[in-house]
């Protein structure tokens, strides 16, 4: 059967208007970092679950690759298509139902964005705790299919934590729907724990039973200059036995906060510091009194700003959050991205490897770290080498596996890291991995080629 065919076939399911080729399916080809790009026959954006089962259904009985795609900002390739493939859009699935407040949970559609979620949370005193700069792009799906971390996962966890049930359609078509939202449910397998951390290869997830967390009280921001990162793992230490409401560690160096100042035009607040942290806390009441009493049982610390209101307390959250988008804009390429875990106490030890490392294999290439200090996750960026120079993967993933971490702390493997997905699985879990692709997938429609080497 031609193209043309399959195309008519997906405008009969989902609409004309909504199977979309050529240059309006262009931006859904390339990454949020343009370093990965791809081709596809069509975009296709379901309405609803039916329609996403009808999508499979036509793909895969004529063996074209579906790759499911949310805010399309994931950041290892996993959502950018093969020649070939059909990506399915779950944007028009941005459904969120009301907040049942008895048990704090809610049903949105995969397309909502964490950013509409946690809006629907707030209207009802709740809150949804997984946050990050792409909020307002990344959808509620993507979160779940790469087990979004984020600011908060100090005190709240990653995005498997709040994941009550799903519905999703697996690659023959078929809907498994678990949504009641029972607080208290051991009825066999998790389906919906086993689709956490998936990348979209063992089903196509269209809503999600999510647990809210109780809405946000005062809160308290700091930026903290440190001496260096030799204290780092005392200070994150004594700050979360001090005062468990903290809720966010943060990590920036001092070149990162050299680009965003200039990027953003303003003096860094902590002047001078070579490591600096930023601190949020948040409590009942008494907020900036709790972080307060915290920071002051440190010795280690130098300079300190503290925002105490809302619009103080997003200004210092820019400097952290600037990160990512200045970064990425330092070229001459689209950065190499690794976002690695890391045991707390050889952070300054891994630190200055990768740099001395880097100088030595690509002299002239930059090295910008920052990250969630609290969870002992890095994000090296490095800026300088081709896209298609892998010698630089290589040289930092081995590094972190050497240092007793994992390659992916949150971003997932996709397609950028599945070659090294070995350092941190042993061959047996591997073997688990293809089990359960082969179970679900038999065919393998769903995002060949991402997460499994
Ligand atoms: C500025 C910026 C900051 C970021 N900060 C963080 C951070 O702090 N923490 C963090 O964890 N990530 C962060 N990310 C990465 C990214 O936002 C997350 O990986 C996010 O979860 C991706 O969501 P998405 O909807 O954009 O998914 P996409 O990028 O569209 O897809 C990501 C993967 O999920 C699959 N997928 C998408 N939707 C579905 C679905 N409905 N069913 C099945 N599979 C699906 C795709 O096939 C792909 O493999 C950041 C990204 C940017 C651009």
């Amino acid at each position: 059967m031609s193209r043309r065919e399959l195309l008519d076939e997906l405008g009969d399911l989902v609409g004309p208007a909504h199977v979309l080729t050529g240059e309006l399916a262009a931006s859904a080809t390339t990454d949020w970092t343009g370093r990965w790009s791809g081709a596809c026959e069509a975009v296709v954006r379901p309405g609803s679950t039916a329609e996403v089962s009808g999508v499979v259904v036509a793909c895969a009985s004529r063996g074209v690759p579906v790759v499911p795609q949310g805010g399309n900002t994931g950041l290892v390739g996993g959502a950018v298509p093969q020649p070939g493939s059909v990506v399915l859009s779950t944007r028009r699935l941005a459904g969120i139902g009301p907040v049942d407040d008895a048990t704090g949970q809610v049903t949105a559609g995969a397309g909502a964005t964490i950013g509409a979620v946690a809006a629907a949370a707030r209207a009802a005193s709740w809150r949804y705790p997984v946050d990050f700069a792409a909020r307002d792009s990344a959808t509620l799906g993507g979160t779940i299919a790469t087990n979004a971390g984020g600011h908060h996962v100090l005190r709240h966890g990653m995005t498997r934590r709040h994941v009550v049930g799903v519905e999703a359609v697996l690659a023959d078509g078929a809907v498994v729907s678990h949504l009641g939202g029972l607080v208290k449910d051991n009825t066999g397998y998790d389906l919906a724990a086993l689709l956490c951390g998936s990348e979209g290869t063992l089903g196509v997830i269209t809503a999600a039973r999510m647990a809210l967390a109780p809405a946000d009280g005062d809160r308290a921001v700091a930026l903290v200059g440190l001496a260096d990162l030799d204290h780092l793992a005392t200070v994150v230490g004594h700050l979360r036995r001090a005062a468990p409401e903290i809720e966010a560690l943060e990590l920036m160096l001092a070149d990162g906060l050299n680009a965003v100042a200039s990027h953003l035009g303003a003096p860094i607040p902590v002047p001078g510091a070579e490591v600096v942290i930023l601190v949020e806390l948040v409590a009942r009441r008494d907020a900036s009194g709790l972080l307060v009493e915290a920071l002051a049982g440190l010795d280690a610390i130098g300079d300190t700003a503290v925002a105490t209101d809302g619009p103080a307390a997003a200004s210092l959250w820019r400097w952290r959050e600037a990160h990512t988008e200045v970064i990425n804009a330092v070229g001459p390429h689209p950065p190499h991205k690794f976002d690695v875990s890391l045991p707390l106490d050889g952070m300054a030890a891994f630190v200055a490897e990768v740099r001395a490392d880097v100088a030595h294999h690509h002299p002239g290439a930059l090295v910008w770290i920052f990250g969630h200090a609290g969870d002992g996750n890095l994000h090296v960026n490095v800026t300088g080498p081709a896209p298609d120079d892998q010698s630089i993967d290589e040289l930092v993933l081995t590094l972190t596996a050497a240092a007793g971490g994992s390659i992916s702390a949150e971003h997932g493997i996709g397609r950028a890291k599945r070659q090294w997905l070995h350092l941190s699985r042993s061959p047996e879990e591997i073997e688990v991995f293809r089990s359960l692709k082969r179970a679900l997938d038999p065919g393998n429609v769903l995002n060949p080629g991402v997460l499994l080497p």
